[in-house]
């Protein structure tokens, strides 16, 4: 037996000890789940750092789990990619993301959000299937396809001529690829010059603690060094910046300093119901 909270005993059982869920049970839990539509979609805004206006949003997937209640993604996304369930959970995630940006797009015009951007796993990239899949999700909703920005992990896109293909297939459609949490792969340079990308987003490890120390002082030059290098970086690509877990005012006043223009993170909008964006959406019609 082993011990759990004050007094409470269980019997130890093999893998309790593993994260969430082990990858068998999480497998058919997974396939059920989706069947059962238990799956739902959160919409992080992307903001214009200058006046705060909602100009994106990022897709982040939750799971309502009958018994479990809101499973966050990295409780199950790395057991769905390990168990191959992340195939047709990110088709869900491709398909929504789109069916929501078109309905958004109809009911506040071209000028109100421009982009809608779904986290894509490299196990969907392998997928024989990955392309028909964003061009049916593109045909099915009717979103134009330069509304939409897939993120691909840095240290998730692996090399090989197969991956590359795809990827070149994907922005022939017109759909734009960004390379999320950038700076903390090991890879980063090459995959830019490796792979049609449009964007990065600039890892919030950069951002974290980016306002702290006396300025002009060696610490607080060390801190900002990476976000200033991101910058210059993606300038001379000519690469859109999106700043990412801003949790403080000072941090955009700080990242605006070193020439980004637009952030996402906690302080600038938590991720929220597509209702929630849609009013943000309404509001900013009026004004
Ligand atoms: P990510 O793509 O880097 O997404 C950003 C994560 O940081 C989100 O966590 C978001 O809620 C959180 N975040 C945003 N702003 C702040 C901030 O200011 N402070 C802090 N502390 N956190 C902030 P979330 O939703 O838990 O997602 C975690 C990761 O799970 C994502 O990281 C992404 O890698 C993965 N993920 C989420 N949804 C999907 C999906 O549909 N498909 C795939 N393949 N992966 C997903
Ligand atoms: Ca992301
Ligand atoms: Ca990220
Ligand atoms: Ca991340």
């Amino acid at each position: 037996a082993k011990q759990r909270g004050k007094g409470n005993w269980v019997r130890y059982t093999p893998g309790m000890d593993r994260p969430v869920f082990a990858d068998a049970q999480l497998g058919g839990d997974l396939r059920r789940a989706l069947d059962a539509g238990e799956f739902r979609l959160l919409y992080q805004p992307i903001v214009r750092l200058a006046d705060r206006r909602l100009i994106g949003v990022e897709a982040l997937v939750r799971w309502h789990h009958p018994e479990r209640g809101l499973v966050p993604p990295l409780a199950f996304i790395p057991a769905a990619e390990r168990t191959g369930l992340i195939v047709p959970l990110g088709r869900f995630v491709l398909r929504e993301t789109c069916r929501q940006a078109a309905a958004w797009l109809a009911e506040f015009g071209t000028g109100a959000l421009q982009k809608a951007s779904p986290n894509v796993s490299v196990r969907q990239l392998h997928d024989p299937d990955f392309v028909d899949d964003v061009r049916a999700a593109l045909a099915d909703s009717g979103l134009p396809p330069d509304r939409l920005v897939l993120e691909l992990t840095e240290s998730a896109v692996l090399r090989g001529p197969r991956v590359s293909q795809v990827l070149h297939e994907v922005h022939g459609l017109g759909v734009r690829l960004a390379l999320d949490d950038f700076g903390t792969g090991e890879s980063s340079l090459s995959l830019l010059r490796a792979f049609p990308v449009a964007m990065v987003k600039l890892d919030k490890s950069f951002v974290d603690g980016i306002e702290l120390g006396e300025p002009g002082t060696v610490e607080t030059d060390a801190r900002q060094a990476v976000a200033r290098a991101v910058g210059h970086l993606a300038d001379a690509l000519r690469l859109e910046t999106v700043a990412e877990g801003i949790e403080n005012e000072d941090q955009v006043r700080q990242l605006r300093r070193l020439g980004y223009t637009v952030g996402q993170g906690y302080h600038l909008g938590r991720p929220m119901e597509a209702a929630q964006i849609t009013a943000l959406l309404a509001e900013q019609a009026k004004a």
